[in-house]
Parts: C-alpha cells; structure tokens; sequence
C-alpha cells in the first residue's frame, strides 16, 4: 500500500553567515592577507553566491582552478578583486584570461613562455614545488628564470603543501624550508598556506593564505561553522511486511513488519553509494536508517515508529555533519561537498 505525497528535489541550505564567520575566523589567524578558495562551485555551495558574501566579509583573492570557473565570479564581483587559476596558463584559455583579467599562477616553463609571448605585460603569478609533486617548476628550473620572472613582477609566488592537516608530519617543515629557500629575498608577495597551514602557525603564513574547506565547514578546521545543510523530501511512505525486500538487489529484508519513506535525490546528486549501510537521516531529532542500497534517484528509509513523519528527512543539519558522511563514505569532507550535485535546490541564508 503506498501513500504518496508530492515530489521534490534535494533542498541544500547554505548558511552565507556561517561562511563569512569563518572566513573572519581563518582571518583572524594570521596577520597577513587572506583569500579564498573557490574551486569546484566554492565546494558544491555555488561559487556566485558564496564569491560574492566572502568579498563582502573582506577578502580580495579569490582562487579558481581552471579559467572557466572565472566568469561567474568576476560577474558576481566586478573588475577589482584579484582572480588566480591555479591550473595557470592553458594553451586554450588566453582570450579568456585576457578578457576577464584572470592571474594565471604559472607552473612550469612552457606555461611562462606561452604567458609572456600570448600576454606581454600581463599579470601572472608564480607555482613553485616544494615536493608534492603536483605542479609548479622544480627548485632547477626556477634557478634558470627567477631573475626574468621577478623582473616582470610576479603578483604572487606560491606553493602548496601535501600534509598540512597532520601538524606534526615532517614533510611540513621540510616543505617551509625549501619554499624559504626558493624566494627568500624576493620582492614579490609569498603564499604557501591552505586552511591546514593556517591552522600551522605564523611561520606558514607569509603574505597571503588561500583558505577552501575551512570556509565550507570541513576539517582540519574543527572550529568551523557548519555552511551546508541538505533536507530530502519524502515522495512516498509504505508498509512493508516482515521477510519483504526494499531496494536493489534486495540487500535489505524487513526483520519486522516495518514502514519505508522513499526520499528524492540519490547517487547521482553526490550520496554516494558507498556511505549506504553506515549512515542514517534524521526525522527531526530522530536517527532512521537508510534501507538497502541508495538508488541513483531516490533512497529508502526505515521510519518504522516514527509517529509524527515530517515531508523531508535531512542527510546534512544539526544531527549530521559533513564529517560524519566523509567517515561512512570512507572518504573526506572535499569530497563529500564537491559531489553534491545540481539538481539541488539551493537556498541561502544569512
Ligand atoms: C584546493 C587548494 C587550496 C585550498 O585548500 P583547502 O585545503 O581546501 O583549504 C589552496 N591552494 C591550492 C593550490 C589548492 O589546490
């Protein structure tokens, strides 16, 4: 017997305060510039919106990772605020860079050749490695132009640490000398901290940090405010007697004679499969497991004994964070915020 209600979608709530709040607090860390990271959508929370508050709140650099996530921030904030890409200069994205004002954060020497030929007299930034091994020129290749590249003035010259959420891992330190090596002496502002080196100490800092996960809620800045909260709407509410199956592949079999809410959203909106057996949504203040496998639309819940059935049951909120969906997934809260995907309704708060 089936009882349906009406269908939805996903509702993601951003809390725009929150998010200011702790890009005050990451702020207030250091006594140097702080930007903001705001890749992949501002980690699933929508780069307009968010570029927007966290210019209002003060910050000044914001950081994308490909040039065409640029264009709904520079229309969301105007000509000033810096924009850098931290992918630099594609072979492709030269009108693009040159259109929007866009910094590429040059990372190898084939990348710097293209940028001053296509661009003379354009601004760039400078990606060193300090022993990632991701991208920016090795300590050999940046001997070779350091002095032609400080000659055009380099707006920023940056690296990227690979361990900075665990404080005492020695591939930070080892990463702060050979950064201090590459540009000491250089008149040109330095930035080598993310939301984990900020949370490093002073000595990490140097002109300019580039928070992302901190801002969004998410470790290593435990003291974070939550930013994203997610209710799912229930489409339909059953009965299903005890021995029956629910979902594919019939993993799971009422042990009792029980009541399944079928909420809207699934895999393919960023719940991940995986995080199925181990995580529960919440009626209210009240835990319901998930109920066999999570579909690509759609997810069954076990509310046997729920008396008062709200419409939607939250994944993300009070009782749940981004956290706690990371360690079901086996995952890490990146990753659980990149994923969400858009056919969320998105509502702002704050
Ligand atoms: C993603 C990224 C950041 C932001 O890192 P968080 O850990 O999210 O604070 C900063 N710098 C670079 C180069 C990045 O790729």
């Amino acid at each position: 017997m089936a009882n349906t209600s009406l269908m939805g979608t996903g509702s993601l709530t951003i809390d725009l305060a929150a998010m200011a709040d702790n890009w005050r607090a990451l702020d207030n860390m250091s006594a140097c510039e702080t930007g903001a990271v705001v890749k992949a959508d501002s980690y699933g929370t929508g780069i307009g919106r968010a570029a927007r508050r966290l210019a209002q709140t003060g910050a000044r650099k914001f950081f994308v990772a490909v040039a065409q996530e640029a264009g709904d921030i520079r229309q969301a904030l105007g000509p000033d605020p810096e924009i850098y890409i931290l992918s630099g200069h594609m072979s492709g994205d030269t009108d693009m860079i040159a259109d929007l004002n866009l910094i590429p954060l040059l990372s190898s020497i084939d990348q710097m050749l293209r940028h001053f030929e296509a661009l003379p007299g354009a601004p760039f930034g400078i990606q060193l490695d300090t022993g990632m091994n991701r991208l920016g020129m090795e300590a050999g290749e940046w001997e070779a132009v350091r002095a032609l590249v400080v000659a055009q003035g380099p707006r920023l010259i940056m690296s990227h640490l690979a361990c900075a959420d665990e404080p005492e891992h020695p591939m930070n330190a080892q990463q702060l000398a050979a950064f201090v090596q590459m540009t000491d002496g250089i008149d040109a502002p330095r930035s080598l901290a993310a939301t984990g080196g900020i949370l490093l100490g002073p000595e990490y800092h140097f002109d300019v940090t580039r928070p992302g996960i901190g801002l969004y809620g998410g470790l290593p800045f435990v003291d974070a405010k939550p930013v994203v909260s997610l209710a799912l709407p229930i489409i339909q509410v059953r009965d299903v007697l005890e021995g029956e199956s629910v979902g594919y592949g019939n993993t799971w079999i009422a042990q009792r004679d029980s009541q399944i809410a079928t909420v809207s959203s699934g895999y393919a909106d960023g719940i991940l499969r995986v995080m199925g057996p181990k995580t529960k949504l919440y009626a209210n203040a009240r835990p319901v497991p998930i109920a066999g496998r999570i579909s690509m639309d759609s997810i069954g819940v076990d509310v046997t004994g729920v008396s008062e059935l709200p419409n939607a049951l939250d994944l993300l909120g009070r009782y749940q964070d981004v956290e706690a969906l990371a360690q079901n997934a086996g995952t890490i809260g990146y990753e659980i915020l990149t994923s969400l995907g858009a056919r969320y309704t998105r509502r702002y708060t704050g």
